[in-house]
């Protein structure tokens, strides 16, 4: 039986791994297929403390598991598929791997949203993404629409200059969500320009983009828009489907938890954007990784040398 078992591996999860690991609780790590999380597929992060020069988010990502590996973390990059904490010890199976566990920290971030309109599933691939890092070189010279009025479209649209010739910010208020420094940048950015109270409808073309259907919502008239890619950046889902009817989640699906790292269940714990829907920072999901490993020593303590009365 595994003492701690963390699933995830972006900020929360390894830096509750290298937390754990220092204090000799030897965590097996589940860090799934997409190792390292969101931070994966991010360019530059200027605002996490210390790396004054920026780091990309892979480095950042790759140095975190160096650390945890070298106090002895355990990590597999597999998926988790399904959970039982109904009963005690807990109980995991990841692939061909079964294992169970007396402590858990669930540390599963969140996923880019889609828009679900139609052509948007059927293109993906072929002119649609939410990962300007990822795809943005297939667009050189081309014309980009990047949807969305937060700090992530804006940054998708200001990576996205590098290639395209153009970059259209979709977005479907007049007042931009995201933080003022990169609202300014992106607004003052040459090559890139807004349509502003529109949404988009439907995703058009047959083997890759080539229009998207544009929606006013003031005035509800529709219009084609000419371009060779769709960026949504549109915000997350928590990564949360393994764990329904084991643990208590919101109506949007986020794990519950009054104080950012307990849970429901006596035991288990929770780290980072998979509970957190307001912060959603590598700073602040690591912050919380930390917490839920300290928690984690604490009751395995109780477990294991309980007080006598
Ligand atoms: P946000 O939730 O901040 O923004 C999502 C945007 O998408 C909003 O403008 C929203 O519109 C729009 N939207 C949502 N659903 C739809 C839809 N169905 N159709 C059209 N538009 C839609 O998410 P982000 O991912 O941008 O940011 C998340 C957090 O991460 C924030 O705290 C942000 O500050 C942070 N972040 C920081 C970065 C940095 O510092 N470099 C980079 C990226 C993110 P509306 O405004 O009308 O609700």
């Amino acid at each position: 039986m595994e003492r701690l078992v963390i699933i995830g591996a972006g900020p929360a999860g390894l830096t509750a791994a290298i937390y754990a690991a220092r204090a000799n609780l030897e965590p097996l790590v589940y860090a799934g297929y997409l190792a390292g999380g969101q931070l994966m597929i991010t360019t530059e992060v200027e605002n996490y403390p210390g790396f004054a020069e920026g780091v990309t988010g892979p480095e950042l990502m790759s140095r975190f598991r160096q650390q945890a590996e070298r106090f002895g973390a355990r990590i597999h990059d597999i998926d988790v598929d399904s959970v039982r904490f109904d009963e005690r010890p807990f109980s995991l199976i990841a692939g061909e791997e079964r294992v169970t566990a007396a402590c858990v920290i669930i540390a599963t971030g969140a996923s880019a949203r889609w828009l679900e309109v139609p052509g948007e599933a059927r293109l993906r691939g072929s002119g649609v993404s939410a990962c300007a890092t990822c795809d943005g070189a297939f667009f050189k010279g081309k014309r980009i629409a990047v949807v969305g009025g937060g700090d992530s479209a804006m940054e998708e649209a200001l990576f996205l200059t590098r290639f395209a010739s153009e970059v259209t910010v979709i977005y479907r208020g007049e007042r931009l969500r995201a933080s003022k420094i990169m609202a300014e940048r992106a607004r003052s950015h040459p090559k890139i320009r807004f349509a502003w109270n529109r949404v988009v409808e439907e995703v058009l073309g047959e083997k890759g983009i080539e229009a998207l259907r544009l929606r006013d919502v003031q005035t509800d008239e529709s219009e084609l828009f000419a371009v060779d890619g769709l960026f949504v950046a549109i915000g997350h889902l928590p990564n949360t489907a393994i764990f329904e009817g084991q643990i208590e989640c919101d109506a949007q699906g986020y794990v519950r938890s009054a104080d950012g790292v307990h849970t429901n269940r006596h035991g288990v714990f929770v780290a980072g954007d998979v509970h957190d829907r307001r912060y959603r920072q590598a700073v602040t999901a690591a912050g919380a990784g930390c917490a839920a490993a300290l928690e984690a020593e604490r009751f395995l303590e109780s477990l294991e040398h309980p007080v006598m009365a």
